[in-house]
């Protein structure tokens, strides 16, 4: 028996898929092979750059991913900080790891343009996930992004905010967009803190002081729940307050005049049971103990949020009348809404008895739920005794027909699919489309009528004195864009002779 050390055995022990000898085995190569490889390196706040990548992982598997991931989410840094290269990476650990790491590499080399305007923001959001053809590769990304948030106070004051407004931006909606509320409300408080430190300040100080007035009626409600609930022998799986993130709250109090008295959903008291039909019962119980305030029950099981969200809502008048929610739900609404996106994993790679019937216990999705429901729903019958077809299926492919290329500063530019280094060219500007000579993709000498790929690095080549294109770059170019100032620049020409 190895001793291993406690960091590696928090790691194992926090992993939710269950953990077979391979993946045990993996896991722990990945982290010693990450270990050696930024052997020597520090962060910012002194500790070893190699804690950073632990956190990562760890977060990964708190959230139920699956032993690939976490072992990605060990490696994520390697090729871009260490002398360790993605080839060594495949050697080691095989195609499926070298994609995902390949895929966090390149989503770390888009630069984010600094930009107020909301289509554009939305563009980047897209962007992002596309391209990242694989989701697992965003969720890496958000885990990274959340540990560097929660270790931001060692950045360089000037840097904090700008790092802080991109996360609000651009990670908090597709952490919100992937269903992952964990993730989501704790970048979205980090990010609260660093862009509006006044604001945090006074609602954090408004939050506390209301626990501390309120904590022993919201502990005399769960007691007291708990007793009937199994007095009914219903089972519990768990019964607890939640605390109402401080930057909703904050959004909140602005609705209501900062009157922290107007918020109901302060604190909240969630009960977690084993059927649908056990929530219904649990509700009854609460309204019977205490009175419910009218109009303020909301059963998002019947009817769920646009999101996907399911959860029974009630506001009660609780021990001496103080006003508190209850939300009632099963484990698995509870998996959804805490892990989103990611608590499929641990159905899929659990047991497949289970995950069928998820699907045949959710008959009332709403028209705009999203669509990676819609998807998953889809391919429930493939994923029976094929894992792989799953995690295949949950690529991306919301953006079909269009493909993201970058330059080699970090722009990104946005192409229809089969687009050219000649409609990339004229994408950048008419006159290095016009004095085009040559170009590379991810390095590597392509022809004019190559198909970029998503996500491709294109290199343009061109030459000062070369000043009119070709005309037979018209035959296969994609944008009207390239093809207008094509034959804008050849017209010119020919009245010039
Ligand atoms: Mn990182």
């Amino acid at each position: 028996m190895i001793l291993l050390k406690p960091e590696l055995k928090n790691l194992l022990n926090s992993i939710k898929v269950p953990l077979t000898l391979q993946r045990r085995e993996l896991i722990i190569k990945a982290y010693e092979f990450t270990e050696k490889a930024h052997q020597g390196q520090k962060r910012r706040s002194g500790e070893d750059y190699f804690s950073h990548c632990v956190a990562t992982a760890q977060i990964l598997a708190s959230i139920g991913m699956g032993s690939k991931t976490i072992a990605a989410g060990l490696l994520h840094d390697v090729p871009e900080d260490t002398p360790v290269t993605l080839a060594e990476i495949k050697k080691e650990f095989g195609e499926d790891i070298h994609n995902l790491v390949e895929g966090i590499t390149k989503l770390g080399k888009i630069r984010l343009k600094e930009t107020k305007e909301e289509y554009l923001l939305e563009n980047l959001r897209k962007m992002f996930l596309a391209m990242a053809a694989d989701i697992r590769v965003v969720i890496i990304k958000l885990a990274d992004r959340l540990h560097n948030m929660r270790t931001l106070e060692y950045n360089p004051v000037e840097k904090r905010a700008k790092i802080a407004r991109e996360t609000m931006e651009i990670y908090v909606p597709i952490a919100d967009r992937l269903g992952i509320g964990e993730i989501k409300a704790e970048l979205e408080d980090l990010s609260f803190k660093f862009t509006d430190p006044e604001n945090y300040k006074i609602v954090k100080k408004l939050r506390d002081d209301y626990y501390k007035e309120g904590e022993k009626f919201n502990n005399q409600a769960i007691r007291e729940l708990e007793k009937e609930i199994r007095n009914r022998k219903i089972k519990i799986a768990k019964i607890y307050g939640r605390a109402k993130n401080l930057r909703s709250l904050f959004l909140k109090l602005k609705k209501r005049e900062m009157d922290i008295g107007r918020v109901y959903d302060l604190i909240a008291i969630r009960i977690i049971v084993p059927t649908v039909s056990d929530c219904y019962e649990v509700l009854g119980i609460t309204h019977k103990i205490y009175r419910p305030m009218v109009g303020r029950i909301k059963d998002y099981i019947s009817l769920p949020k646009p999101n996907g969200y399911q959860s029974i809502h009630t506001t009660i008048f609780g021990p001496e009348g103080r006003i508190m929610e209850v939300q009632i739900r099963t484990q698995k609404m509870h998996d959804e809404a805490e892990f989103g996106i990611a608590s499929h994993w641990i159905y899929s790679e659990n047991k497949r008895r289970d995950w069928k019937n998820y699907f045949k216990e959710k008959e009332t999705y709403s028209e705009n739920e999203l669509l990676w429901i819609r998807q998953l729903r889809e391919w429930q019958n493939e994923v029976v005794g094929d894992n792989k077809a799953f995690i295949e299926g949950l690529k991306i492919d919301f953006f079909k027909n269009r493909i993201f290329a970058i330059t080699p500063r970090g722009d990104v530019i946005d192409l229809p699919e089969d687009a050219t280094p000649v409609d990339f060219a004229y994408a950048i500007h008419s006159e290095v489309g016009d004095s085009l000579t040559g170009a590379k993709a991810d390095g590597k000498m392509v022809t004019l009528d190559y198909k970029i790929k998503n996500g491709q690095m294109i290199e343009i080549m061109t030459a000062k004195e070369k000043k009119v294109p070709n005309r037979k770059w018209l035959e296969f170019v994609k944008t009207s864009n390239a093809r207008a100032h094509i034959r804008r620049r050849l017209k010119k020409n020919d009245e010039l002779i």
